[in-house]
């Protein structure tokens, strides 16, 4: 799980460390089940939507105008199904709309007002901009647009989960408000699979967060989750891979992983990124997670 690179304040590190927590363990319980990987990244990255500390569903961050746009997107290793809204008007849980996408089959990803109308076909509620914004998210678009702060872009959380099930399926969702004060219209790595997002059995499955402009022009999540072929340390693999496009591009972000095998890692070039990872094997269960 991760709940955003960036910088989060020191104070707020420990909160959002604790939620990314909270969250894996929602995703665990439905794999100590016997549940599906992709339910698990679901239900995970929903559990973020709904917390009002990151920038995903309610507490998603307001665009130039300030108002909210919704990316979100989820994709199954074994299958390579998968479904996603960008830019989407207000709703509570991005995820689960782009969970309809990927059951419905017809397309991959909605657009805007055409993924509004896609998520009331499929009975989702539409919300307003005032039940998912928080003070929070206010105040620090109001302080940019007052001159008040220097801090633009990502400032940590966006949430996204990858897990691998017992059956050996790997999934990955992300869901985000995108990039404080960005242009209407603009679409993040988030919803673009192969940049924000990808799953292949084959390999592993990767959910990313950072300046998602990087991540769109480097392809970044699939060539992260293909070059696992010839990785031996996965830690070492990410943080390459993440400096490879700073050198490239000049942006920072961060990465979670896990590969077929059922490993799990993550790694960052920003100064804060939120995080927890629940493993699970024959010999028991561990738990860690920061920010
Ligand atoms: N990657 C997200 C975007 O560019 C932002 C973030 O991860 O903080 O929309």
């Amino acid at each position: 799980m991760h709940g955003g690179a960036g910088y989060i304040a020191a104070e707020r590190r420990a909160a959002h460390a604790e939620g990314c927590a909270r969250a894996a363990e929602v995703g665990a319980a439905i794999l100590r089940a016997g549940g599906s990987a992709v339910d698990a990244v679901e239900a995970a990255v929903r559990a973020l939507e709904d917390d009002p500390l990151f920038n995903a569903g309610t507490g998603a961050c307001l665009n130039e105008d300030g108002v909210i746009e919704l990316d979100a997107a989820i994709m199954e290793g074994a299958t390579l199904r998968a479904g996603g809204v960008a830019a989407m008007p207000p709703f509570k849980n991005p995820i689960a709309i782009a969970r309809a996408a990927m059951e419905d089959g017809r397309h991959v990803l909605y657009a805007a007002h055409g993924a509004a109308r896609f998520a009331m076909s499929k009975g989702f509620a539409r919300a307003t901009v005032d039940e998912l914004r928080t003070d929070h998210a206010y105040d620090r678009w109001r302080a940019l647009k007052d001159g008040q702060a220097t801090e633009k872009g990502y400032a940590g959380g966006t949430v996204g989960a990858v897990a691998r099930d017992a059956q050996g399926h790997v999934a990955a969702a992300t869901s985000t408000g995108g990039m404080m004060d960005k242009a209407a219209g603009r679409v993040g790595d988030t919803p673009l699979l192969g940049a924000g997002t990808w799953a292949d059995d084959d390999h592993g499955a990767a959910s990313t967060t950072g300046h998602g402009e990087a991540f769109i022009r480097t392809a970044f999540a699939v060539r992260v989750v293909e070059g696992l072929a010839h990785a031996t340390d996965l830690e070492a693999h990410l943080a390459a891979d993440l400096s490879r496009m700073r050198a490239r591009t000049g942006s920072c972000g961060g990465v979670i992983l896990v590969d077929c095998k059922g490993s799990a890692a993550w790694a960052r070039n920003t100064e804060t990124m939120s995080w927890a990872v629940v493993r699970m094997d024959g010999a028991g269960e561990s738990r860690e997670s920061g920010a």
